[in-house]
Order: C-alpha cells, then sequence, then structure tokens
C-alpha cells in the first residue's frame, strides 16, 4: 500500500504549489542522504518525499493523482521510471542559485545521465555605486536568455510517451568500435551518432518549441551582492545560464561588478579621498568645513593657520574590507583655493597684507629644494566638529 503524496508532504489536497514547496524544503533538508550519511531509512523518506513532490507540483499529474491515485500517475507496466533529472531541476529551482550542498547532490545525480545538450554560460555587467558596494545590496535583473519551453517543460517531446529508444546504442548512450590491428583489438567507446548520447530519440517533438525544449525569454534573477566588492569582480550564480537543450543542464550565469563613479568622492582600495577647498581666510582664521562621506556629510574642523596640502584622516569611513569587519579611512586633502579674479578693493587690501610681517615668511626648503613631504607626514586624524 503506497503512502498518499498528501500525506507525505503533510500538507492540504487543495495546498497551492507555493505551499507544496515550501513542504518539500523542509522535508528534503530534513532526509537529504548528505545530512544522513547511511541512513537507508532517511534515505528512502527522501525519495518518498521526492516523488511526491515530481506529482504534486506538475498541474497535470497532479490532476491525474487526485482522480485517479497512485494509478493515475505510475501508468501500466513498462511506464517510463520517474524522471529524476526533471526533479532534480525542481529542486534547483527551490533553493536557487548557489544552492551549496545540495550542488553536490545533483553532481552525483546528474553523473552518467545524458541528458540534452548544456545551456551555454551568460555574462552581464552589473554597475554598482560606492554607497552599495559599502552596505552590500540585494538587486534584481532582468536577463534576456533561453528557459525551459513552458509547453513540454524542457524535455522537447510531445507528452511522455513521445520517446523511443535508441536503436543504435540501445539507449546506452555510447557505442563500442572495435578495430583490429597487427597489434592486437582496440575497443573505444564514442557517444552516440545517432542520439548524440541521450539514449533515446523524440518521435514526436514539442510544436512549441520544435523539440528544442526551450525558448527565448527573459528571467528575473536576484543577486545578492556582499559588501567590499572592486570593479571587476564577478559572482557566479550557476544553472541561471541559458537552459540546455532537451533538458540539458543550464549554463552559469557570471555577474560582473562595475563601479559608478560618486561625485565627490575616488576610491583607492578600500579608502576615500576627496579633495576639500577652503577660502585663504578660512585657512588663515580656521573654519568649520563638511566633508561628504558614504554615510552623510561630517563636519571637520580646521584649526587656524592651516596648509594647503593638509590631509584630514575620517578614520574607518572608508570601504569595507569583502568578508571581514575591517573598513578603510576617507582622507580629505585640503587645498587652499587662490582667487584668480580680484576687484580694486580686494586689490588694495591683499597688497597691504603683503607688506605685513606674518606674510613675508617663506617655508624653508629641505636640501633636495623639495617641500613635499610624505602623503603620511601629511595625515592628520580629522578634529571633528560639533
Ligand atoms: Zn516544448
Ligand atoms: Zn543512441
Amino acid at each position: 500500500m503506497q503512502e498518499d503524496y498528501y500525506a507525505v508532504l503533510e500538507v492540504e489536497r487543495t495546498a497551492t504549489i507555493e505551499v507544496i514547496k515550501k513542504a518539500y524544503r523542509q522535508k528534503a533538508m530534513q532526509h537529504h542522504p548528505d545530512r544522513n550519511p547511511g541512513d537507508h531509512v532517511a534515505e528512502e523518506r527522501f525519495k518518498v518525499c521526492t516523488e511526491a513532490y515530481d506529482v504534486l507540483s506538475n498541474p497535470d499529474k497532479r490532476a491525474r493523482y487526485d482522480q485517479f491515485g497512485h494509478a493515475g500517475v505510475r501508468g501500466g507496466a513498462g511506464a517510463p521510471p520517474p524522471d529524476f533529472s526533471s526533479i532534480f531541476d525542481q529542486f534547483r529551482d527551490i533553493f536557487g542559485a548557489g544552492g551549496g550542498a545540495f550542488e553536490d547532490l545533483f553532481g552525483q545525480a546528474r553523473r552518467g545521465a545524458q541528458r540534452g545538450r548544456p545551456g551555454s554560460d551568460l555574462r552581464i555587467k552589473l554597475p554598482l555605486t560606492l554607497n552599495e558596494i559599502a552596505t552590500g545590496v540585494e538587486k534584481t535583473v532582468r536577463v534576456k536568455k533561453f528557459v525551459a519551453c513552458d509547453t513540454c517543460h524542457g524535455s522537447g517531446a510531445d507528452g511522455d510517451d513521445a520517446f523511443e529508444t535508441c536503436t543504435t546504442c540501445n539507449g546506452q548512450g555510447e557505442v563500442r568500435q572495435v578495430t583490429r590491428s597487427i597489434l592486437g583489438q582496440f575497443v573505444s567507446v564514442h557517444p552516440c551518432p545517432t542520439c548524440g548520447g541521450e539514449g533515446k530519440r523524440i518521435t514526436k517533438p514539442c510544436a512549441a518549441c520544435a523539440g528544442e525544449g526551450r525558448q527565448r525569454g527573459e528571467e528575473e534573477i536576484p543577486i545578492a551582492v556582499p559588501a567590499g566588492v572592486l570593479e571587476g569582480h564577478y559572482l557566479t550564480l550557476r544553472g541561471n545560464g541559458n537552459a540546455g537543450a532537451r533538458g540539458g543542464d543550464p549554463g552559469n550565469l557570471r555577474v560582473e561588478i562595475e563601479e559608478i563613479p560618486h561625485e565627490h568622492l575616488s576610491r583607492e582600495g578600500l579608502d576615500l579621498y576627496f579633495d576639500l577647498y577652503v577660502s585663504m581666510p578660512e585657512a588663515l582664521l580656521g573654519t568649520d568645513a563638511e566633508v561628504p562621506t558614504l554615510d552623510g556629510s561630517v563636519t571637520v574642523r580646521l584649526e587656524a593657520g592651516t596648509q594647503s596640502g593638509k590631509i584630514l584622516r575620517l578614520k574607518g569611513r572608508g570601504l569595507p574590507e569583502l568578508g571581514s569587519r575591517h573598513f578603510g579611512d576617507e582622507y580629505a586633502r585640503i587645498h587652499v583655493w587662490t582667487p584668480t579674479k580680484m576687484s580694486a578693493e580686494e586689490t588694495m587690501l591683499v597688497e597691504k597684507l603683503r607688506t605685513m610681517p606674518s606674510f613675508q615668511q617663506r617655508p624653508r626648503l629641505d636640501a633636495s629644494g623639495n617641500s613635499h613631504k610624505g602623503f603620511f607626514a601629511k595625515v592628520r586624524d580629522a578634529v571633528l566638529g560639533t
């Protein structure tokens, strides 16, 4: 006596597909062979749950099951065994990209199962602002790509019985070639030329996709970008590339990070730089100045007599290091702005200043004639204003 599929997943007979997916995910996690090594009971439960999910997640099969019970989906003797490949596709579908440990399962389950032709990889560029890079961000992108055919769910065939076993290879998917030579007999194994290694042939192709099992479409793909990525970094979303032909494995999606330049801040590694212009009187008398950061602007206090070229460090206001709690710094480079046009009155005032003792000093150059100290010698930690 076979268990009722709804009872297996512990859902109501009226459960929506979302509820069924959720229930299956929970059960699959619980009984997954990777989590229960050597436990045959768990393995059996995993299989039963997967079988139940295969039926209840497919509207046609579910309708037949509701009407005829197990007989409705098992078919008569000689009916094809459940298509585990498609089950694993659904499985992947639920867990989304980067299924972690579950990817291993697909890998193991698929080895040796020759299906269709794999889909190709896709690349997209993902432009991000510095703010998005600083905090990490969830983005959804629309990708034009091959998707599995709606009508045949990727099989390429018009129904489950539109296949026949390949007669060239007897369904093995490979052919052996025996070559005799004076050195002896060589046996080589090649993919079957008739069926391309699939072991079966479609007798009646799906009309919607002409037997390809895929069609042009679009998909919305969520992308979780961690904080601290760099231009040129890329994320690989497994299985989010083009759908394969006739149920072949999908390709991967490679997401390349692009940095959108910030309006005021430039970046070097984890550190940010800002050019802070102040007027001559501000440099002479001191002032409070606004410095933009990725987290709003801050007020810094410039002391009276601030030199052009002085660098203020705003500790920890840079970008986070990918995968760590360390942050870079922001540096504000001070430039004293020299006016290029002055009124007669201004010129007169400056002429007057010029004769004053404090305005006749010149800095002493070092032996090399170089007054430029190294970058870090000029760095002072910022005095933040109130
Ligand atoms: Zn189709
Ligand atoms: Zn063949």
